[in-house]
């Protein structure tokens, strides 16, 4: 039994040996300094790039707060209405009336088009109707969606309602309250987007060119 005793106070006494032993090894001193050296260096630099964002953990709300706008200042867009926006901008371009129109047939874009009141000194070539004069003689507008970036006049509505257009789909109607009602009474389905690209840019427009937006809306 006695060596027995000895034998485990042996084992005892290895174990920890063969522990302190095995740690030695880990501590050697040439790579695992190497190691510890780098590590510390990498939890610098680690430190270093939490530093500017813990810091900003003030400025996380400010970012927050920039990022929430971005969010909803540019949701995604339908691609449809884009093409729409595209064509009204073309119009700011030429100096004309920022409204534009797409007519888009079972997904796919037939034709664009925007207002031409003052570039061509008419009245009746809206963003609707220059978009429908451009798509051509479809025969039938079955399947047509007539996309506009302001919501359509009784003009514009009543040539939807003639054409058998059965879905409007509009970028803003807060400029502008146009014929929703009127095209709904006709059995059309009418979508408005309440887009910020599209009603700021009316705004602006109405801010710096009031006599124009009176007059294209046929107010004294
Ligand atoms: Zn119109």
């Amino acid at each position: 039994m006695g060596g027995w005793r000895k034998k485990r106070a042996k084992i005892a006494m290895e174990n920890p040996k063969v522990k302190t032993v095995r740690s030695k090894p880990a501590g050697r001193p040439s790579k695992p300094a190497a190691k510890s050296a780098a590590k510390p260096a990498l939890q610098k630099a680690k430190s270093v790039a939490k530093k500017p964002k813990l810091p900003s953990a003030k400025n996380v709300k400010a970012a927050g707060k920039t990022a929430s706008p971005r969010g909803k200042r540019r949701p995604a867009i339908d691609p449809f209405m884009k093409a729409a926006i595209k064509a009204a901008r073309k119009g700011l371009g030429e100096g004309g009336i920022p409204i534009g129109a797409a007519l888009v047939r079972n997904g796919k874009l037939v034709a664009t088009g925007h207002n031409k009141r003052v570039q061509d000194n008419d009245p009746v070539t809206h963003g609707e109707t220059d978009c429908l004069r451009n798509a051509g003689r479809l025969g039938s507008y079955r399947g047509c969606t007539l996309y506009s970036t302001l919501m359509p006049c009784y003009f514009c509505a009543g040539a939807a309602v003639q054409f058998g257009i059965r879905k409007v789909v509009v970028g803003e109607s807060r400029t502008f309250p146009g014929a929703p009602e009127f095209m709904r009474s006709h059995g059309i389905e009418v979508v408005d987007l309440d887009l910020p690209e599209c009603y700021e840019m009316m705004e602006k427009f109405i801010r710096e060119n009031p006599r124009l937006w009176n007059e294209d809306i046929g107010e004294d």
